[in-house]
Parts: structure tokens; C-alpha cells; sequence
């Protein structure tokens, strides 16, 4: 027997094939290859000055001891008054924790709320995290397909069929990541109809790309009266203000929820940086105008990405409405030959695009819907068209 033993749950679970991808590109970047990278998604965008300067100051100002385990007060007020201000909603403090971005948020809840064996629904393609997350915790993943030809959404009706007396949970993500495919206030209706019909099952929210939409304003999950005392919307910092680095994000939810995961953090994180959490304050209390400047370019880099793609044969491409993402569809691409080399899957053709196009994207597989690519648009105009030229190229040279 090995000295070292790797837990099962370590073994049964897959790493992070954004992360994967974006490490694959880096290492040939750093061999000396012109990779463009469209893997990981992550706003191109520095962190606005402001925001800068409030965690300057706070290092400064001997923000420097444990914080409380739920997040600063401050802050969790800020977040509560964010969601009544940008979303109508109506949380206290206390309902509110502040955790290591988006990703921990969604964690901690699952290890909250998730018993062994209960079922939690994931409509697909869905960031890479959710499943492994959920099998972390114990909990049965039911995958639910929405293909192109549905813009990537589920009906209520596959909704409906999908859930069981076992299910505890719904994940949403909408924005989504990686289709970019945005509910409407009265598509999310016809799921909430189905979840006010099923009170066993509670909800939980990703809205991590909510201010990165091109149709005026996205609808919270938590703005339906019938079932907003079982949802919990996920937030964070990350894409809004482009503070990736600085790993802040929150829960907001049953205060029951947000006790059982100040529970958690006080067990295993002690809670957030302090100084991350001084400037996620300054992100929340200061001008929004930097939101509305990122989003404004990566709407005129959607525009761009999608004419560029639906010049590209075979590709089959929606218009996505939020996030900075595109899914073509690849099928026509699969089964072709490139010399004596098969392109099987679309994992073989992320690594044709990598080592031949010099071009990195996620496979579709990766977001547990086979037969697509996800390409990141959240680079330089001019990376954007570079990449896009180069994939052309490259699939016109599979036969
Ligand atoms: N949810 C989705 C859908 C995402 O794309 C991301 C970005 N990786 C996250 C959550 C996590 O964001 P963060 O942890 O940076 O706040
Ligand atoms: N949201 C990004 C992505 O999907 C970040 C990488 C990650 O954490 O998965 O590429």
C-alpha cells in the first residue's frame, strides 16, 4: 500500500477543465507559442481604480486581524442593500455571507443543504464546477439538456419530469456560463409555476453574470413571491467589477442557510481576506459607471465574436444575451480527419484548435454538453479577430 493516500472523493472527482485549459495555454505561451487563450473566462479588464485604493487604504488602516466569520457588517449591509437597490429585494445582514468568490459561496451552500442521496437538478450545459460540487457533497446529479435549439433553457415541462420526491435542490445559472443564454422574467415564471407545485425542492441561484447582459436587465430568481423563502442567490464581485483575484463572493438566503454556512467558514476558513472585503465594500458603495463600461464592450465584442463565427461553415451559433461566452454547436466538425488524426469529440477538437490554431477553448463535454466549444470573448478586439481567423483556418483543413 502507498504511504500517500488520495481520499476517494479527491479520486472521484474532475479537475477544473477551464482552469486545465487556461494552465495548458499559459505553459505553451511560456514555451514560446503565440496561444490566444478564450479558455478561461475572466473579464480582460483591470480592477477599477477606486476599488484599488479602498484596499490600499484598508491594509493602511490595520485591516488586518480575523474577520468576522460571516463577512464584515458593513459589507453584508452593502450587499443587502445592493439587492434592494439593483434587484428589489428584501434581505437583512443577517441572511447574508460573504465567502472566497462566487465558487465557495456555491460550495458552501451545497455542504450546507445537501444530504447523500438527494438529488439536485442542473440544467446543461452548466459551469464545470456544479456537478463536482455536488458530488463533493454527497448529493446525485440530474442533468437536465438544452441544446442550441432551445437557446440553452429548459422547459417547465423537463423541469417538471426532472424532479422527484428525492430532490432537494434546483441550480440555476442565468446568465448562463457557458451558453450566455438569458431567462426572461416570463420563462423563469413558467419554472417557478412547476416550483411552486414541488415545496420539497429549494433553489439556488447563480447570478454571478447578472450585470453582464445585452437586453436592459436580467430578473433575479429571488423576485418570485412564491418560492423566494426557499431560494438562495449566489453573487459576487468577480465579473462585475472585474476582481477575479481578489476571491470574494456571497450567499444570500433562509437564515437558516446562512447560519449553517457561517457555520462551515468558521470550521475551515476563518472567513475572507479583510482587505478584499474593504474593496469589495468600495465596489458595492462606489459608481457603478465602471459596470456599465465593461459591459458595454463586451456587448460590442458579442456583436463581433458572433458575426465572426457565423461566417465559419458548419458552426451553428446562437446570439447569447449575457455572459462573455459563445457555444457553437461543432458537430459538423466531428469525425473529420486532419493527416492519419480523427477528430472523435470535441475534446479532440479543443486540442486540434490548441496545438494547431494556437487558439484555447473548453470543450462542451467539459460543461457536460458534448458537441459544442465554449469560447471566452472577454480579450482585445484584435485577439478576437486573430483567434477567429486562425479557427477558421484550421477547420478548413479538416476533411
Ligand atoms: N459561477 C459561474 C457560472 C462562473 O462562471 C464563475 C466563474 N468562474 C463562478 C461562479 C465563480 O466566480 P468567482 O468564484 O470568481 O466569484
Ligand atoms: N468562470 C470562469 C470560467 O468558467 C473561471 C474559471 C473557473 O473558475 O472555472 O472559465
Amino acid at each position: 500500500m502507498d504511504v500517500i493516500q488520495i481520499s476517494d472523493r479527491i479520486k472521484r472527482m474532475a479537475a477544473s477543465q477551464t482552469l486545465a485549459m487556461s494552465q495548458k495555454s499559459s505553459e505553451l505561451r511560456a514555451s514560446g507559442v503565440d496561444v490566444i487563450n478564450l479558455s478561461v473566462g475572466e473579464p480582460d479588464f483591470n480592477t477599477p481604480l477606486h476599488i484599488k485604493e479602498a484596499a490600499k487604504k484598508a491594509i493602511d488602516d490595520n485591516y488586518t486581524h480575523y474577520p468576522p466569520v460571516p463577512g464584515y457588517m458593513d459589507l453584508r449591509q452593502a450587499v443587502a442593500a445592493k439587492l434592494s437597490r439593483e434587484n428589489g429585494l428584501s434581505y437583512e445582514a443577517a441572511q447574508v455571507v460573504i465567502s472566497g468568490g462566487a465558487k465557495q459561496s456555491l460550495s458552501n451552500v451545497l455542504m450546507a443543504v445537501i444530504n447523500p442521496g438527494d438529488e439536485v437538478v442542473i440544467p446543461v450545459p452548466a459551469w464545470v464546477s456544479y456537478v463536482e460540487m455536488v458530488k463533493l457533497a454527497g448529493g446525485v446529479n440530474v442533468l437536465v439538456p438544452a441544446g442550441i435549439e432551445q437557446d440553452f433553457k429548459i422547459t417547465p415541462q423537463q423541469l417538471d419530469d426532472a424532479i422527484t420526491p428525492h430532490t432537494r435542490l434546483v441550480m440555476l445559472c442565468s446568465p448562463s456560463n457557458p451558453s450566455g443564454s438569458v431567462y426572461s422574467r416570463r420563462e423563469l415564471q413558467g419554472l417557478v409555476d412547476v416550483l411552486a407545485k414541488h415545496p420539497h425542492v429549494m433553489v439556488l441561484s447563480d447570478e454571478i453574470y447578472e450585470h453582464i447582459n445585452y437586453i436592459g436587465g436580467v430578473t433575479s430568481m429571488g423576485s418570485f413571491p412564491e418560492i423566494a423563502d426557499r431560494v438562495i442567490l449566489v453573487n459576487g464581485v468577480s465579473k462585475a467589477y472585474a476582481m477575479t483575484g481578489w476571491r470574494v463572493g456571497f450567499m444570500a438566503g433562509p437564515v437558516e442557510v446562512a447560519k449553517a454556512v457561517t457555520k462551515l467558514q468558521g470550521q475551515t476558513t476563518s472567513g475572507i481576506s479583510t482587505i478584499a472585503q474593504r474593496a469589495a465594500l468600495a465596489a458595492y458603495e462606489g459608481s457603478q459607471q465602471c459596470v456599465e463600461d465593461m459591459r458595454l464592450a463586451f456587448e460590442r465584442r458579442r456583436d463581433l465574436v458572433v458575426g465572426l463565427a457565423r461566417e465559419i461553415p458548419g458552426l451553428k451559433v446562437n446570439r447569447p444575451d449575457g455572459a462573455f461566452y459563445l457555444f457553437p454547436e461543432v458537430s459538423a466538425y466531428l469525425g473529420k480527419r486532419f493527416g492519419d488524426k480523427v477528430i472523435a469529440d470535441d475534446n479532440d477538437l479543443c486540442m486540434y484548435l490548441l496545438e494547431q490554431a494556437h487558439v484555447a477553448t473548453v470543450s462542451g463535454s467539459a460543461f457536460c454538453l458534448p458537441g459544442y466549444i465554449r469560447l471566452s470573448y472577454a480579450a482585445s478586439d484584435d485577439s478576437l479577430v486573430e483567434a477567429f481567423k486562425r479557427i477558421a483556418q484550421a477547420l478548413s483543413r479538416l476533411s
